[in-house]
């Protein structure tokens, strides 16, 4: 058989030792060098033109509803971890009895015992189930349904794992304890994820002032949004501004920077691109937020008219 071995970034130091098995195996290897961001960044391109017979991607679970062009096996990277290590959650918990818990899927498979030890120090634990994450309490950078789903009932969110990419997709107002098991540590992160909301209302402030708009589309299968980029410029143009889809399967700041002309960016793709707005120059609105500056803008022209400006 004909496989496209596909790698998130962190995982490609092992991608010469997993084709090695697989061509001793009896099958011909292809590796994918495209950047991978998460089970969204499907290599559908490269398999096509390489007429593989199937894609095996590494790290990330399904995530792509419907049929695909091609068979798509998955294949998780499981992390064990101590589950005790918790244990340097609870004084940070306070009097918080009812906790809604999250990880990512390096280490969704030991959530049941992360549960369990949480009970068994007497707090009650909810988990919920993201839109776009396949397993109850997964939580991705763009889907954080499985702490919004429950979040209401909870005194506080215990997030496990590294970094800060997923536990920023939380949008709550309840504090969030981010547990990396790897350093044992335990940081709070309510001041990060009220900044990142700050940041995001501000750019609406930014892109009020602009006239022309690239509306960005993805061409990447589970980032790429026909629907939503067309309705973006139809309420843009219906408005009088000028606006424009652009497409690309890697958005890239470098690629954009010589459309000089746009003022502001309306993302359609990955909804976590609109955090690193420093890169790209410009601000950057991601849909639910060019609804809030639209209705903003047909706010002030109508009190205008009223006033007969
Ligand atoms: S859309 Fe963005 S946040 Fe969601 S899985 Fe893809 S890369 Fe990750």
């Amino acid at each position: 058989m004909r496989i496209l071995l596909q790698f998130p970034e962190g995982l490609k130091q092992k991608a010469a030792q997993y084709a090695r098995q697989y061509e001793k195996e009896g099958h011909e290897v292809f590796l994918s060098a495209s950047a991978c961001y998460g089970a969204c960044d499907l290599a559908l391109d490269e398999a096509g033109w390489l007429k593989a017979d199937k894609i095996i991607h590494f790290g990330h679970n399904r995530f792509m509803k419907g049929d695909l062009p091609i068979p798509v096996e998955y294949v998780e990277y499981k992390l064990d971890m101590d589950v005790e290590g918790l244990s340097a959650v609870l004084p940070h918990l306070g009097g918080g009895k009812t906790i809604a818990l999250a990880t990512t899927v390096q280490h969704v498979h030991q959530l049941e015992g992360m549960k369990q030890f949480l009970e068994n120090h007497g707090k009650r634990v909810l988990i919920g189930k993201g839109e776009r994450a396949q397993v109850p309490g997964q939580i991705l950078g763009c889907d954080g349904g499985a702490v919004k789903s429950v979040e209401k009932d909870a005194d506080a969110i215990v997030f496990v794992g590294d970094g800060m990419f997923h536990p920023l997709a939380l949008a709550t107002e309840k504090p969030v304890f981010a547990y990396n098991p790897s350093a044992r540590t335990v940081k709070r992160l309510d001041t990060e994820i009220a900044a990142l909301r700050k940041r995001r209302k501000g750019a609406i402030t930014r892109a009020y002032m602009c006239k022309r708009f690239a509306i960005l589309l993805s061409t990447k299968p589970g980032q790429f949004n026909m629907a939503g980029a067309q309705w973006a410029k139809k309420e843009l143009d219906k408005r009088g501004f000028e606006a424009m889809i652009v497409a690309a399967n890697e958005i890239e700041p470098m690629a954009l920077k010589n459309f000089m002309t746009f003022e502001c960016l309306i993302n359609t793709a990955c909804p976590r691109m609109s955090d690193d707005t420093e890169e790209f120059g410009k601000p950057m609105l991601n849909l639910d937020l060019l609804q809030e500056l639209l209705e903003i803008i047909d706010g002030a022209r109508e009190g205008g008219k009223k006033k007969g400006v």
